[in-house]
């Protein structure tokens, strides 16, 4: 026996993408079921959280969703910067309020929230188009019939894997995390953290949450270095190294871990009635791999174009390319430029850190906060380019522009 559903459009995956997805689709009045192979939403956390608060607003995320970050701070082995804002435009986000708030959105205008199943499917028709997902709940198989699918299944992207539509990804980001009680925190302070002693190609973090929690992690860069995060962390707690001597005891509260693409453009996003977003479609700044504002910004486009291309009555790879060609138009070519930064960080060695930190020191909080977004508004990236009076970050700026 099988449990069987029909519904418009199938949301398979319950993080930001997915959530944010369900909810404009419902909101456009067509019948949407949103599926997480957990048993609550953000059960598992795979991600630190930074983002920034001009996003967080558009979204309507609530002020008791996220601690406000003003003071960034940088070192490398031997050097360390900090640039402070007058007023804070960054954030780190409490991830499980914030993703629970995304799905309750989904929620209240209409869509049906289907949790501890797991998809492992695709159904298609006889022209090998997808039209539906199957897998299992607790009471065994599980189908859902869809005019349209969204996968949002994140890293693994397992519909559009089941579809044969891509492979595995081969960059990516692998990280390790502990939320953790410490003793001292200074609440509106990040610290980014380079060089070979954190990370063999990567950074390590501490971000805080709030006056007495901490979130700190190392990434690292796949195939790059085959180092585990999750040992590279405990290192550098247990040698208390840079400013993690800072925090005084440390008590870990919980364990993260997670992937992210890395592979930049390299993902068709849309095909007859299935669309690609967040983490399945890679939509993630290289320079930090943050990918959350992205996944609710895309993810709610990608609903809407659904629900519109189902009202239609057609749901092709055509009607549904207005959301591909969406998304590129505003972040294409910004990935493209922060994947070359990316690439001059992947290659640099501790001195190049040292270095690297006086030109990052440089820059003025708003150009600092555009350049780690990679928001390089044409205007902005060819003044610092032409007009720095320092050289080192004429050089840098010179090779977002493309030189
Ligand atoms: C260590 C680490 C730190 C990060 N830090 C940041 C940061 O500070 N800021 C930032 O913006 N980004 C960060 N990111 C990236 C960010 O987490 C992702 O870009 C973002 O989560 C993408 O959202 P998503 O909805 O596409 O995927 P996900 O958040 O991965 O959500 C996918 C959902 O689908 C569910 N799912 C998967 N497979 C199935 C299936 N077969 N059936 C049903 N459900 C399924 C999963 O359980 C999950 O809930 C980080 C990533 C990592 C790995």
């Amino acid at each position: 026996m099988s449990e069987e559903y029909d519904y418009d459009l199938v949301v398979v995956g319950g993080g930001p993408a997915g959530s944010s997805a369900a909810f404009s689709a419902a909101k456009a009045g067509i019948k949407v079921a949103l599926i997480e192979k957990e048993e609550s939403i953000a059960e598992t956390v795979r991600t630190s959280g930074v983002t920034w608060i001009q996003d967080i607003k558009e979204f309507g995320i609530p002020r008791e969703c996220y601690n406000p970050i003003k003071n960034f701070s940088f070192c490398s082995p031997n050097n360390k910067v900090s640039i402070s804002d007058a007023i804070p435009r960054a954030a780190v986000l409490d991830v499980r309020k914030t993703y629970r708030w995304l799905a309750r959105q989904a929620e209240e205008h209409g869509a049906d929230i289907f949790l501890k199943s797991t998809i492992t499917d695709a159904i298609k028709n006889s022209d090998s188009d997808i039209v539906g997902v199957s897998g299992t709940n607790q009471g065994g198989k599980v189908i859902f019939h869809a005019k349209t699918v969204i996968d949002a299944s994140g890293f693994p992207s397992t519909v559009s894997k089941a579809m044969g539509y891509v492979t595995q990804w081969t960059r990516f980001g692998a990280g390790a995390e502990y939320e953790a009680k410490v003793e001292n925190v200074q609440e509106d302070r990040w610290w980014l953290m380079v060089g070979q002693q954190y990370s063999p190609a990567g950074y390590a973090w501490i971000f805080p949450l709030n006056s007495s929690t901490v979130r700190i992690g190392v990434g690292i860069g796949k195939p790059e270095s085959d180092a585990d995060p999750a040992q590279k962390l405990k290192e550098i707690i247990e040698k208390m190294e840079g400013p993690i001597k800072d925090l005084g005891e440390i008590t870990p509260i919980e364990f993260h871990y997670g992937l992210i693409p890395n592979d930049g453009l390299s993902r068709k996003t849309v095909f007859n009635n299935l669309i690609l977003v967040g983490d399945a479609a890679g939509q993630a700044n290289p320079l930090v791999l943050e990918g959350i504002r992205y996944a609710i910004k895309f993810g709610r486009v990608a609903g809407d174009t659904a629900a519109n291309a189902i009202k239609s009555g057609k749901t092709t790879e055509r009607e549904l390319r207005p959301y591909e060609e969406s998304w590129k138009r505003e972040i294409g070519s910004k990935i493209n430029s922060a994947g070359k930064v990316q690439d001059r960080w992947i290659r640099l060695t501790d001195e190049g850190w040292d270095k690297e930190l006086e030109i990052i020191g440089e820059l003025k909080p708003d150009e600092f906060l555009d350049f780690i977004k990679a928001d390089f508004g044409l205007s902005n990236v060819l003044k610092l380019a032409t007009r720095h009076p320092k050289l080192a970050v004429r050089q840098l700026f010179n090779i977002v522009k493309g030189r």
